[in-house]
């Protein structure tokens, strides 16, 4: 190689390969293992199935060179994979705050953060909240030990400037961790932002199949990675090895299915544009959106999910039955498009005819034709 950086796809197929080696796969199979050959000092690499494992060690590898290609040597050691995103996002938050500390969560982020909120504020930890778009966070930061924020939130998809609240934080001394599940390393990358943590749900686009459960936080810091995998130790969230391995194996279509489906995504923000039945569509890539500035600065892609409002329940409830290539479910980023009423679950404030929908990798006239029948159909 020449030094000239890789493309996205080749940095996909490749992610986390081990050195060729004559009779032995691409990418070796999952190890299943409570525990290792160790005779003598229990020292090395593998030793105990909850501490470490050869296949998570791949997907490290794989996930820290998209999370940093840039990074240093090293790098991937800075990567530590979970069983699901909540253990990721737990592991950086427990490992990295306590009694007396300051946090800063969103307050329109994942709807399960209030849970951990009541967690942190049980152990005397102080929790500020701020609405992710407008740079809010701001004026909340002061003495706060870190600032946890989601861009693009899910489900409102607003966005905040990752440099400027960085570059604010640090001034300060509060660390910044980034909520990256939505955008994953190929559409955005917030360690070269300036990040401590990159944090994400790899259930979502990452894996994007819709069949495991999984997470990963990529830190700037060696010190805070073996912090946060010290966490994982201790309360054991720990991926299983065909989990980890089916991840490694989803991340080389990493690249054509989230160019896809951010093609298919903008196509279908673009179709529900202008229509009268639909109100407060949000997509960050649309070029009027208001996320869209700021986003444009600091995501190379603009993520798979749209959300928009349909006049009430009712109409949203008879919107997705009429789907027919779209699934009501769920989740997000997976090839197979889903979409939700997520006022269903009665966590996130928003109106009654709000419609998650995640955009999948069918054809895209195939999709926008069946939304638009739906819609019509749903009148
Ligand atoms: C889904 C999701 C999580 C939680 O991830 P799990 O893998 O379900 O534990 C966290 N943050 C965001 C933004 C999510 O979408």
């Amino acid at each position: 190689m020449d030094g000239t950086p890789l493309g996205d796809g080749t940095r996909a197929v490749r992610a986390g390969l081990p050195e060729p080696r004559k009779y032995e796969p691409t990418l070796p199979g999952p190890v299943f293992a409570a525990h290792f050959h160790l005779p003598g000092e229990p020292t090395g690499p593998y030793t105990y199935g909850r501490d470490e494992n050869p296949t998570w060690t791949h997907l490290e590898r794989a996930i820290g060179q998209l999370e940093a290609p840039g990074g240093p040597a090293g790098q991937d050691e800075r990567t530590v994979v979970f069983a699901s995103g909540m253990a990721a996002i737990s592991a950086v938050l427990f490992s990295q705050l306590k009694s007396g500390d300051a946090v800063v969560l969103p307050s329109d982020g994942y709807q399960a953060l209030p849970l951990l909120r009541e967690r942190l504020e049980a152990y005397g930890v102080e929790v500020r909240t701020a609405p992710t778009g407008g740079d809010a966070q701001l004026s909340v930061l002061d003495g706060a030990r870190l600032l946890w924020i989601e861009t693009p939130s899910n489900p409102g998809l607003d966005v905040c400037d990752i440099r400027r609240l960085v570059a604010e934080a640090h001034r300060g001394g509060t660390l910044v961790a980034v909520d990256n599940t939505l955008a994953t390393p190929l559409g955005q990358r917030p360690l070269e932002l300036g990040a401590d943590f990159s944090v994400a749900s790899d259930t979502k686009g990452m894996t994007g199949h819709g069949d495991i459960l999984l997470g990963h936080v990529s830190c700037r810091d060696p010190e805070q990675a073996a912090a946060v995998r010290r966490w994982r130790k201790v309360v054991g969230a720990i991926p299983g090895p065909m989990e980890a391995w089916l991840a490694h194996r989803s991340l080389a279509t990493l690249q054509l299915r989230v160019e896809r489906q951010c093609a298919n995504a903008l196509l279908l923000a673009e179709a529900l544009a202008g229509r009268e039945d639909v109100t407060g569509l949000r997509y960050p890539g649309l070029p009027d959106d208001a996320s869209h500035p700021v986003a444009a600065r600091q995501m190379r892609r603009f993520g798979s999910v749209v959300s928009f409002v349909l006049p009430d329940r009712a109409r949203a409830d008879r919107f997705l039955d009429a789907l027919r290539l779209v699934d009501d479910a769920t989740s997000f980023g997976g090839v197979r498009s889903t979409a939700e009423r997520r006022g269903r679950w009665g966590g996130d404030a928003v109106p009654e005819g709000f419609i998650r929908f995640s955009v999948g990798a069918e054809d895209p006239e195939d999709l926008v034709a069946d939304v638009l029948r739906a819609l019509e159909e749903a009148r």
